[in-house]
């Protein structure tokens, strides 16, 4: 196991004083950071295989998407200024339900190359359905050196809220099996890669299951010790299917049926309520805010502040290929920042400091690995981003947390460590082929279209 002294840089170390330090170091030893503190401080006795001068850039954790569907980075762009249903039906449903194992792998490499050129580190993948080839994709993560927690779907019916029988076929699995599938992957993968690979649930939104089979899911996970992720309350219609369907609204429906006793996400809570809030708050379930998605498919705007304030825990999501059309979680902070005071006319809420909380110790905290990540502090993982503060863009330094929240973007990240391993170094991937990946994507694209029967063409004449 190598060590590695980073020295010099600004260090946004989000620890629990959340303490900035000038000419900030830290020393990684193996996977694990084992001194954070002044560079002369850090340097003292210490003994590094090699030593990273990051001057004029800031040292941050890597940031954690709490809600990414790795499949949907190979359809980008399929589905643009469409409404929520006809987004599904007529383009995501019928391309995902050709997809492939090869498909499956392909666009999990694409979708990760992005988030590591962007900064993520650690992501929650919410819904890999069987064809996608979980394996396959489970050994990209493990070559590509992220952090990764693979979602197995679940399902029973083919619907969405009070839309019944209208999954593309190809999607379409059965409940029982999936259950098991879960059980077996878990098996399979769950604590490998040196730690990085876990296996959750991933419980298709209300429509998609029976009562039984939420239950299932809840016992099951409460039995195997592991998480759950489901996509609830993304539109309005979630709430009137449940309120007809089960009698309660979706927050206390999933309470009901044993889901919040393990670790949990919630993907989007566009349109949770006060007495939803209230039972996460209690029971520590968290939400994935998905901004750029929700705004895309004109889902609404999650009442992300009012959940803060009653203690609900929010980390945020890209969401996919076709709702947000990108996986750069910088980006996604200062949309997060800006949609909440718009919303509520007021320049104080969600401000630079609690975004980057949301982006890191509090994605942390969703995926229940704030005690490995997060942060930077002596002891967890060494997941960590170096951002150039070089730029014009960028200048003058008054206040490093603005700049990466309002200013930056995934493109100002140069350096990528996680697990103690660099993997990608002023912009250079180690772990990943970046030309092959592309070139790659841009096949099994056409291939998938042609196999799906669909033309997605420019809507401006192209000569
Ligand atoms: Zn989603």
């Amino acid at each position: 196991m190598s060590s590695i002294l980073i020295s010099g840089g600004t260090l946004l170390t989000m620890d629990g004083n959340r303490r900035v330090i000038a000419d900030g170091a830290v020393l990684v030893d193996g996977s694990r950071i084992t001194k954070v503190g002044k560079t002369s401080e850090v340097r003292k006795g210490a003994k590094a295989d090699s030593e990273i001068d990051v001057r004029g850039m800031a040292i941050l954790p890597g940031l954690i998407d709490t809600h990414v569907h790795l499949a949907q980075a190979l359809i980008r762009g399929c589905a643009d200024d469409t409404s929520l249903i006809d987004w599904l039906q007529k383009f995501v449903w019928p391309l995902q339900g050709n997809f492939d194992a090869e498909d499956g792998k392909t666009s999990a490499e694409l979708c990760m190359l992005e988030m590591i050129k962007s900064g993520t580190t650690t992501f929650l993948e919410s819904l890999l359905h069987e064809r996608y080839g979980l394996s396959g994709i489970a050994e990209s993560v493990q070559q590509s050196g992220m952090r990764g927690i693979l979602s197995k779907t679940v399902m029973g019916l083919p619907g969405y809220g009070g839309k019944t029988s209208i999954m593309h076929p190809g999607m379409v699995e059965d409940g029982e099996t999936c259950l098991r599938q879960v059980e077996g992957y878990f098996k399979q993968w769950n604590g490998r890669a040196d730690g990085r690979i876990k296996v959750w649930y991933g419980a298709r939104s209300l429509g998609g299951c029976s009562r039984e089979l939420y239950q299932g899911i809840g016992e099951g996970a409460r039995r195997l010790g592991t998480g759950i992720t489901m996509h609830l309350n993304e539109v309005q219609e979630d709430a009137r299917y449940c309120k007809r369907e089960f009698g309660k609204l979706p927050g206390e429906f999933v309470d009901e049926v044993g889901l919040l006793d393990s670790t949990i996400v919630f993907a989007h809570g566009v349109w949770m309520t006060e007495p939803e809030w209230q039972i996460f708050a209690k029971k520590g379930a968290s939400i994935a805010h998905c901004p750029s998605s929700n705004m895309k498919i004109a889902s609404g705007i999650a009442p992300v502040v009012e959940m803060t304030r009653a203690g609900v825990n929010v980390g945020l999501g890209c969401d996919g290929g076709p709702s947000n059309n990108c996986y750069d979680m910088v980006r996604e902070m200062k949309t997060a920042s800006l949609l909440q005071k718009a919303r509520l006319l007021d320049p104080l809420v969600l401000n630079a400091e609690t975004t980057l909380e949301m982006a890191t110790i509090k994605g942390a905290k969703a995926l229940g690995l704030q005690k490995e990540i997060g942060s930077i502090e002596a002891g967890k993982k060494a997941d960590l981003i170096l951002v150039t503060l070089r730029k014009p863009h960028l200048v003058p330094p008054l206040n490093p947390v603005s700049h990466i929240v309002y200013a930056a973007d995934g493109a100002d990240v140069e350096t990528v460590i996680i697990n103690g391993k660099v993997i990608m170094e002023n912009r250079i991937l180690k772990t990943i082929d970046e030309e092959n990946v592309m070139h790659h994507a841009n096949e099994r694209s056409a291939k998938l279209l042609a196999r799906a029967g669909l033309e997605i063409a420019p809507k401006w004449p192209m000569i």
